[in-house]
């Protein structure tokens, strides 16, 4: 070959050379354990950021310090080591979001866990997000049914509405929240579930449960479970609030529950203390506050110029022998909205739900509570006010005047209309006739313990006999004269036709 072609091709070549390097910002693992890494390296790498540790395991940082960062990581951490390389990615944590991930189990990266196939999705959110500002946000006017008698009487809940259930362990917190996702069939609700730290059988038997009632088509899970590290325990709601964002972005209403946010807390206490955080009351990091407000903050109905769409919250707290002042329970209380408070005293004594009515309240629900709601509820809620101050006389029988025996009968009737087995939710139709002849004495001659068929076949006659005032209720959703007429003739009617049989 001639010599000067192979210089010319050597001239050329070195001409169009270009030298492509390749940056990668990488760390290396100085400690690891319990599911925490500390990591030299990355001084850029910024809070809430994802990394790669080997084998494609996903890591978050957590901790900016002085030529270190500690990182939590979510996955199996047993097989990394000191000395392993860690990659960062520049980007903040985020989950798949979309109407594909309605009627699945996923963790809380998003990656799907029932079994029932790959999902596509190409919208991503991130975890941490700011709240909502002031400007975007209106105030509360719709109602969320729970189908709960005695919540949607006394303790209205409205679409945007952060409200606490809060109680000793075994009182049906977990019950109130599945009723009311059960409930939400037809009323244009999406509704995520966020389990943490719960026992994975037990959250078995709950979608199996809302599958059985159809739940599941509007309904996403959001496991953390028991034996998963903590933290996915730690970043759990927040992917059960990025998913819920994505829909109220596009003007839905969204249900989330945080079952529960006492379990959140011990997960980040734990990732806390690990990483060697200073600790503070209880143990628990002085940041606890903020990472249940700042999640809270992001449940809001938003204005119509800004599409119109809500998050309501029902975040569930469990309290150690009814202890509401310890530190988690007094926090997240003064951040909600309202708490439903149940009771372990109630709750043996069969009054389920075991709602505590003087220490609940709703301080935003009742704006959106339905007129012909409102007309019942009030008399309802003075019955029973009533009757808790009456109850202690109550065993000196016949030395009572009448009206106060009277008002304590009422109360009794009262209470036995409002308990309520769980998976039958109520529409606010066949709430409002029940309570409405409640409160005006038509179930006064009926013995306490024959209410509960008394209700079942009132309900039933209305359904077959007086379906005409139940639609006329559902439709106008108030009591006017015309309604409360036919109401009433309805029940003299069946009062009749039951007590002659
Ligand atoms: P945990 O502290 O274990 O999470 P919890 O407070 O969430 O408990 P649930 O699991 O909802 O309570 O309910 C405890 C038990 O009470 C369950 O067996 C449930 O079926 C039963 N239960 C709950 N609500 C009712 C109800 N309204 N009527 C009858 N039984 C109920
Ligand atoms: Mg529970």
């Amino acid at each position: 070959m001639d010599k000067d072609y192979i210089v010319e091709q050597l001239k050329q070549q070195l001409e169009n050379f270009e030298a492509t390097t390749q940056t990668e910002k990488i760390g290396v693992v100085v400690e690891v354990g319990d599911g925490v890494a500390k990591l030299s390296g990355l001084t850029e790498a910024m809070s809430s950021e994802m990394l790669e540790f080997p084998d494609g395991i996903i890591g978050v940082v957590l901790n900016l310090e002085d030529g270190q960062i500690g990182a939590m990581i979510l996955g199996n951490y047993e097989n990394i080591k000191e000395g392993d390389v860690v990659k960062s990615t520049g980007k903040i944590l985020s989950i798949p979001v979309g109407e594909a991930m309605m009627g699945r189990v996923i963790n809380p990266l998003g990656q799907i866990i029932d079994g029932k196939g790959e999902v596509e999705t190409e919208k991503f959110y991130p975890l941490e997000k700011i709240a909502p500002g002031v400007i975007t946000r209106q105030s509360v006017d719709q109602p969320v049914q729970t189908g709960i008698k005695a919540i949607d009487a006394m303790i209205p809940i409205g679409r945007g509405q952060r409200e606490l259930i809060i109680g000793d362990r075994q009182t049906g917190k977990t019950a109130i929240a599945i009723d009311t996702i059960i409930n939400q069939k037809s009323q244009n609700m999406k509704c995520i579930y966020v389990a943490i730290g719960q026992k994975e059988s037990k959250i078995a038997r709950i979608v199996a449960e809302l599958e059985k009632k159809g739940a599941m088509d509007y309904t996403t899970i959001v496991v953390a479970g028991a034996s998963d590290p903590a933290a996915f325990s730690f970043i759990a709601p927040y992917a059960g609030c990025a998913l819920g964002e994505y829909f109220m972005d596009q003007g839905q209403d969204v249900l989330i529950i945080y079952d529960d946010l006492s379990k959140h807390a011990w997960a980040y206490r734990q990732i806390s203390l690990i990483l060697k955080r200073p600790p503070g009351r209880e143990a628990y990091p002085g940041d606890v506050f903020y990472l249940h407000s700042r999640l809270l903050e992001r449940s809001a109905r938003l204005d119509k110029t800004f599409g119109g769409g809500s998050m309501t919250a029902l975040p569930i707290i469990e309290t150690q022998g009814g202890d509401v002042s310890a530190y988690i329970p007094t926090n997240v209380i003064s951040i909600t909205d309202g708490q439903i408070y149940l009771e372990s005293d109630l709750f043996y004594k069969g009054i389920r739900p075991a709602l505590n009515v003087g220490l609940s309240v709703s301080r935003v629900g009742s704006a959106a509570q339905t007129k012909a709601m409102k007309k019942v509820a009030g008399k309802l809620r003075l019955d029973l006010a009533q009757f808790r101050e009456l109850e202690a006389f109550a065993q000196f029988g016949s030395d009572l005047d009448k009206s106060t025996r009277n008002q304590i009968e009422r109360g009794r009737r009262t209470v036995e209309v409002l308990k309520q087995s769980q998976y039958s939710p109520m529409s606010m139709k066949d709430q409002v006739t029940i309570l409405y002849a409640l409160t005006n004495g038509f179930m006064d001659d009926v013995a306490v313990e024959d209410l509960k068929k008394w209700e079942d076949d009132f309900h039933q006659y209305f359904k077959s006999t007086a379906s005409e005032v139940l639609e006329l209720i559902d439709k106008r959703k108030e009591l006017s004269e015309e309604i409360v007429e036919k109401l009433e003739k309805a029940i003299k009617e069946f009062k009749e036709v039951y007590q002659s049989n």
